[in-house]
């Protein structure tokens, strides 16, 4: 029988429908590392973010067929090694969209409205209003650095809080988005009082915000970033950050994840910070787990594949990992 293993959370609703199916024998685990006495026989794997598919791992898996991701991300796999190797990657790109574009609504409001400040006053016992005047959004600019799925959504929420949207995004097709204003990069964040990142980790957004970058952001204008954490480089960061006090940001991914404790950005107060949690809400755990196990048993069944990587968009050779 197919010998398929399982790492990472997903739902049980899902998993009881892989076993129930009867297609293939699985092992499930929190760590794969757990199940390395059945990698030598491993023909398909279904993952999480939490998993990395390095080379060194697929050269210890000889019989490894299948890779379903249960994400939009895929930078955790690499693709160029499953690409030599022959191994089918897919992934499930709608299933966590929703979640990530409200919680970098999340961030936004966040930073604009001091969240993490007032809620440690309260819990301290203290109420000095004074020191958390915040900033409404209505009429603010929020550009926008990625329109695809995840950027699209974001689109459609801020507009609704009376934001004007800018957006940089070389890759689609501007005539499928009427009534948006597209910029080139600098122009976006030259102009923006908000600056939001949805997009992949390539060899042109690694380090999209760096020293020469960092200058074009007024002294007050907030970023933020729940796309990938290379697409800031933190070093320069940090300068910015001492040199201009206003400038705020909210985080949810980072260079390396978890985030140090001893990373010097945890000493500036200008950071809204979150671990990584985009896509974790009960909704898109369900979906992204349903979808993956959809996609796995299709496979096993007919060998039929959907949402493969990499995929097929422009920007896919430029793919670092
Ligand atoms: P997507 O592929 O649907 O959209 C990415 C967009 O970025 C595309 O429209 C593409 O044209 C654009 N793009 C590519 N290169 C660009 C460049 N150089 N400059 C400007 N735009 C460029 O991806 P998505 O599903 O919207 O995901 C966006 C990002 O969010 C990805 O990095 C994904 O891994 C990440 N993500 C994070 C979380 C989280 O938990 N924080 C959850 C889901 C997805």
């Amino acid at each position: 029988m197919f010998k398929l293993i399982v790492a990472n959370r997903f739902s049980q609703s899902s998993l009881i429908q892989l076993k129930k199916s009867g297609l293939a024998d699985v092992s499930t685990c929190e760590n794969i590392s757990e199940l390395k006495d059945q990698w030598s026989t491993c023909q398909g794997l279904l993952i999480r973010s939490g998993v990395q598919v390095t080379q060194e791992l697929l050269t210890q898996m000889p019989q490894l067929r299948v890779i379903v991701s249960a994400t939009s991300g895929f930078d955790h796999i690499d693709l160029k090694t499953c690409g030599q190797k022959n191994i089918t990657v897919m992934h499930t790109p709608e299933a966590n969209a929703q979640s990530a574009a409200e919680h970098t609504l999340g961030l936004i409001l966040a930073t604009q409205r001091n969240y993490d400040r007032a809620s440690s006053q309260v819990k301290s016992g203290r109420w000095e209003r004074g020191a958390l005047i915040g900033e409404e959004l209505m009429g603010k600019t929020l550009g926008l650095i990625g329109l695809g799925r995840i950027g699209s959504k974001v689109k459609k929420m801020a507009e609704a809080f009376g934001l004007e949207i800018l957006v940089h995004d070389p890759y689609v097709e501007q005539s499928l988005h009427p009534n948006t204003v597209f910029l080139g990069f600098e122009e976006v964040v030259r102009k923006a009082d908000i600056v939001s990142f949805h997009v992949p980790l390539t060899s042109e957004t690694f380090h999209m915000i760096k020293a020469s970058t960092l200058e074009w952001f007024h002294e007050s204008a907030t970023l933020i970033n729940a796309s990938r954490g290379d697409v800031i480089c933190f070093s320069s960061l940090l300068n910015h950050l001492i040199e201009n006090p206003q400038f705020r940001l909210g985080l949810d991914v980072y260079a390396a994840e978890p985030l140090d404790k001893s990373s010097a950005l945890l000493d500036h107060a200008q950071i809204f910070f979150t671990p990584h949690i985009g896509a974790t809400t009960h909704q898109a755990i369900a979906r992204a787990s349903q979808e993956a196990v959809e996609k796995i048993l299709h496979y096993i069944q007919s060998e039929k594949t959907s949402d493969t990587l990499p995929p097929s968009a422009l920007w896919a050779s430029k793919i670092i990992r």
